[in-house]
């Protein structure tokens, strides 16, 4: 049997009856409609568990790009997995949506990495919504992954950093809470994740503290330092990686300070995290 398999990979070895039952039995498919589905759905199966095969395989429609982000200073794409945010990572943020954040520690939700919208581009004003708001934050792009990792070596799991807004449907988001319902349609609609270029941290280092803020029409909104997150990079990519498992192309969101607020259609918002980069979106 011809070796498909790369190194590495799992091999899946078909036993003798099952290849001749794979060979013979469309041949007689008549009498044996039902036992021929079942064996060359079997069959598929096995090959596609081990991505051997991509040549052979017949998509039902064209599979979608990988979303990427640029990678400073390079030609370099850097190939998105998920996106994890973290919610109340600032204290003050925490209190100006009406909460403690002495008694309720940061926690994750998700958006779908297909919501990204590069630096320079335009976020539509999304349906259903009236009130939709700008969260500027600080993104961690990670370079490796990983399960239980510890705090000591979590920034060894860190590829770099980018300036990103988690566009939040707050009316939609605040409905789904008071029903104790998930957040998606308030976080994770289309194009809700816009994202600076990635600064690789061989270039920027590992920042713990530095300048975050945004204007919108040239208004400061939100000014804070990142410094002031309640959980570090470290201690968040530890505890996400307890609860997930991580691997290299997965972006976190880590929270947004004070100062959170609406946007309309024809303004223009313009994010920066210090020594790291920036983020310029249009709203249409
Ligand atoms: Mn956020």
């Amino acid at each position: 049997m011809k070796n498909i398999i790369k190194p590495g990979e799992q091999q899946v070895k078909f036993d003798l009856p099952v290849l001749l039952l794979l060979i013979f039995l469309p041949s007689c498919a008549s009498e044996f409609n039902i036992e021929v589905d079942l064996y060359i759905v079997i069959g598929l199966n096995s090959i596609s568990q081990n991505e051997s095969c991509p040549s052979s395989m017949n998509y039902l429609f064209p599979p979608p790009s990988v979303p990427t982000l640029p990678v400073k200073g390079t030609d370099m794409l850097y190939p998105v997995h998920r996106i994890y945010c973290v919610g109340r990572n600032y204290a003050a943020h925490a209190r100006e949506m009406g909460h403690d954040p002495d008694r309720e520690p940061p926690f994750f939700f998700q958006k779908n990495p297909d919501t990204i919208v590069l630096s320079g581009g335009t976020f539509p004003y999304p349906d259903k919504s009236e009130n939709v708001h700008y969260e500027m934050e600080l993104v961690v792009a990670l370079g490796k992954g990983g399960k239980d990792i510890s705090v000591v070596s979590a920034l060894e799991h860190v590829f770099g950093y980018a300036a990103g807004l988690d566009m939040t449907r707050r009316d939609l988001q605040g409905a789904a809470k008071k029903m104790g319902r998930p957040w998606e349609v308030g976080k994770a609609f289309e194009y809700s994740a816009p994202c600076g270029e990635i600064t690789p941290a061989s270039n920027s280092g590992h920042p713990s503290s530095g300048r975050l803020w945004i204007e919108v029409n040239g208004e400061v909104r939100q000014d804070s330092n990142i410094d002031q997150m309640i959980w570090n990079v470290p201690e968040t990519i530890s505890y996400l990686s307890g609860v997930f498992t991580l691997r290299e192309g997965d972006l976190i969101y880590t929270g947004t300070p004070a100062g959170v607020g609406a946007i309309n259609r024809g303004d223009q918002m313009n994010g920066y995290v210090e020594g790291i980069g920036e983020i310029s979106i249009s709203v249409v």
